[in-house]
């Protein structure tokens, strides 16, 4: 039954199902009310990297409870803030070293476009354009949803949502023998604008997309993308949130394409699933240019629960185990693909990627491939009756595993997708 005082998000109030009411979750298992049990498939909305309640993380939790839970983070400091910073500038590329942290994804996204913008301004440079891509999905709040791809969900807002240039998404595909020119087309336009000089930065989330469909680009488009970038002085953002730690097969989409943006966003895999946190991480050269004796230069930009210390320590309980999963992660992409390619002739799948943990197929759908398409309704409903906890973003059924999933959990998936499909109308 819906509570008569909760308002949830993503819901038509006269159409979606009830919610159902989740009593416990343990590794990959939700475990519903009446006992049902559910295998979640997106690692609840891509965050829970190591799955339910992992017992390191919940005690790490405690421990820092017991010490400190809470301190304002403008002129303090403390040891599990300084700690995150001081391991992450060890796994990202070696420009970005200063951590700025925030509590959720839109937020990191809104420090970045916020950092961004005043470190032309700073500098007495007018660029006043952000150059974004068509698909992208970068958050809720204003600034992420100006610079995220216009859509249903943004509509009723558009008319306040600051202007921003969107450029194609050269989105690829098994046996996509066009990739090549899409990528030249979309570097041919982005490389004109970014001429005009008036762009302070390109912000986008790197090899694969994802609320707009779990669109994958190649690492060398990012490539040229980064070439293009310098050439013009323009910064470029990636928007980690969902491609951070581990799930591109490697730690970062950024590592895994050779690619050093002048800022990234982090947030989802970072927490372990616990307790909400995220990092913009910039350059030394971004930092020195609001670090100096003028007021006015300074980032005014703090939330009250920065840096919380118990969102650190789950975050320092979660990277232990990120490196204890490293060959967990990096091998999801092979145990994908080797199911993967018994689905792609099923009548059913218009078209399959994999990257790392990411797994993707667009469905055949007869009409509307839009957000509200039939077919996605259908696959949760059917999904849920099979113990799965599927949720296709419009056509687009994906797959977003925690690491600690197993082959035997991995055959269960696929197998029931299979069934799922074949239950559906042709
Ligand atoms: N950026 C990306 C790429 C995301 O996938 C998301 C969340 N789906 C966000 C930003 C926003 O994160 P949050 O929901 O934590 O605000």
């Amino acid at each position: 039954m819906a509570h008569p005082h909760l308002w949830h998000p993503f819901t038509q109030a006269k159409t979606a199902p009830d919610p159902l009411k989740v009593k416990s979750g343990q590794g990959a298992w939700l475990t519903l009310e009446d006992g049902q049990q559910i295998l979640d498939c997106i690692s609840s909305w891509w965050v829970n990297i190591h799955g339910h309640a992992h017992p390191r993380i919940a005690e790490a939790i405690y421990q820092q409870a017991q010490v400190l839970e809470q301190v304002i983070f403008a002129g303090f400091t403390h040891d599990p803030a300084e700690q995150i910073a001081t391991r992450l500038v060890k796994y990202l590329p070696g420009a970005l070293s200063r951590v700025f942290f925030s509590d959720n994804g839109s937020t990191a996204v809104e420090v970045a476009l916020k950092m961004a913008y005043q470190y032309w301004h700073n500098q007495r440079q007018h660029r006043p354009q952000f150059l974004a891509f068509t698909g992208a999905y970068h958050g809720d709040t204003f600034g992420a949803m100006a610079v995220g791809a216009r859509s249903p969900f943004t509509a009723a807002f558009d008319d306040l949502l600051f202007q921003v240039e969107f450029a194609p998404f050269p989105a690829t595909y098994w046996g996509d023998e066009t990739v090549e020119q899409k990528e030249a087309q979309a570097i041919a336009q982005i490389a004109a604008k970014l001429a005009t000089g008036s762009f302070a930065a390109i912000i986008l989330e790197p090899l694969v997309q994802g609320a707009g469909g779990m669109r994958m680009c190649r690492p060398q488009f990012l490539q040229q993308l980064q070439a293009i970038a310098r050439q013009s002085d323009t910064l470029l953002i990636f928007d980690e949130v969902m491609t951070g730690f581990g799930r591109t097969g490697d730690w970062f989409a950024c590592t895994r394409a050779a690619v050093e943006p002048d800022l990234i966003c982090l947030s989802k895999g970072l927490t372990g699933g616990f307790l909400p946190l995220a990092v913009t991480v910039c350059s030394e050269k971004i930092y020195a240019a609001f670090y100096s004796d003028e007021a006015q230069k300074a980032l005014y930009h703090g939330h009250s629960f920065t840096a919380n210390p118990l969102g650190c320590a789950a975050a320092l309980a979660s990277l232990d185990l990120l490196i204890e999963t490293e060959a967990a992660f990096r091998g999801l992409e092979a145990q994908h693909q080797r199911r993967l390619v018994h689905l792609a002739d099923n009548p059913q799948i218009e078209r399959i990627r994999c990257t790392g943990a990411i797994a993707a197929m667009d469905l055949v759908t007869a009409g509307d491939p839009g957000y509200f398409n039939q077919i996605g309704a259908q696959i949760r409903q059917r999904s849920l009756s099979k113990g799965l906890l599927l949720r296709p973003l419009g056509n687009v059924l994906y797959l977003l595993l925690p690491y600690c999933i197993t082959e035997a959990e991995l055959d269960l998936i696929y197998s029931g997708i299979d069934e799922i499909l074949a239950s559906l109308p042709s």
